[in-house]
């Protein structure tokens, strides 16, 4: 089984197609993956795996190894463009999520005052006002809408909560408006036997409705980049791309990032 990508609580910097050179923090187990999805395609593996035997880093060790490795980068004069939460699991799960953003703005603000903060998160803790407010104060908030309909994400995004509803989702993320960037991964492939695809006509229209309801800064576009969990799944040719982003950009207004 594929396992946990990233065995420390900072990582990198590393070269991210879509933001530049990075440099991670991973709020979750350096042994075990914590997540309230579990996407097929989730470069951490599967749930599974089970959370491991480390537990979350605490808040002042997040902001003691930060502060290390921002001061070594800056003694080396080693370039940087952003500071991303993602990671072994959803980073809004992190129980001082808030606390945590607040120490990396002053710490990006004492060390490398130019370089963005992002968070990558799949939108689950929302319903929480501390997260909201923490993910209102960084540069690029990464929310993620794989498909705006339910049995779609049930299947690929596969969310452990049987609450959730891309109705409900999708009502709160139209509180960040401008200030939100909505990442959709397309692919197709299939499941236990079932057929996983949410590029097609109808997916594309329903995720336009959607985004014309939230307004977001821009919508990332990508597909499958590296091996997923689930095999079958297919990198989405550079013209079914195309044609979404083209009709995204044409008929919600909204500008789109797209990773070919
Ligand atoms: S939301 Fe992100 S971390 Fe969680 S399962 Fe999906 S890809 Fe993995």
């Amino acid at each position: 089984m594929q396992r946990v990508l990233f065995h420390s609580t900072i990582f990198g910097p590393i070269h991210s197609r879509r933001l530049g050179s990075s440099l991670g923090i991973n709020l979750m187990p350096s042994d075990g993956k914590v997540c309230s999805f579990d996407c097929l395609y989730c470069e951490a593996g599967f749930n599974a795996q089970g959370p491991g035997k480390a537990g979350m880093p605490p808040r002042a060790e997040v902001a003691r190894l930060l502060e290390e490795k921002l001061a070594d980068l800056k003694a080396k004069g080693e370039p940087l463009d952003v500071i991303t939460f993602s990671g072994n699991g959803e980073p809004t799960l992190h129980p001082d999520f808030e606390g945590i953003i607040d120490d990396t703005i002053a710490l990006r603000d004492r060390w490398f005052p130019d370089v963005k903060i992002s968070v990558l998160s799949n939108a689950t803790m929302i319903h929480k006002e501390s997260v909201c407010l923490a993910l209102e104060r960084v540069d690029n908030n990464i929310l993620k809408l794989d498909s705006a309909i339910d049995s779609t994400v049930r299947l690929l995004d596969r969310p452990t909560s049987p609450a959730y509803t891309v109705a409900d989702t999708v009502t709160r993320l139209k509180r960040f408006g401008g200030n939100a960037i909505i990442q959709t991964m397309l692919t197709s492939g299939t499941h236990l036997g079932k057929t996983v695809d949410n590029t097609t006509d109808a997916e594309i229209t329903a995720l336009i409705d959607a985004y014309k309801a939230i307004k977001p800064r821009e919508v990332m576009l990508y597909t499958i980049d590296r091996p997923t969990p689930e095999t079958t799944l297919r990198h989405t040719a550079p013209e079914v791309l195309r044609h979404a982003a083209a009709r995204i950009e044409a008929e919600a207004g909204v500008p789109v990032q797209l990773t070919l």
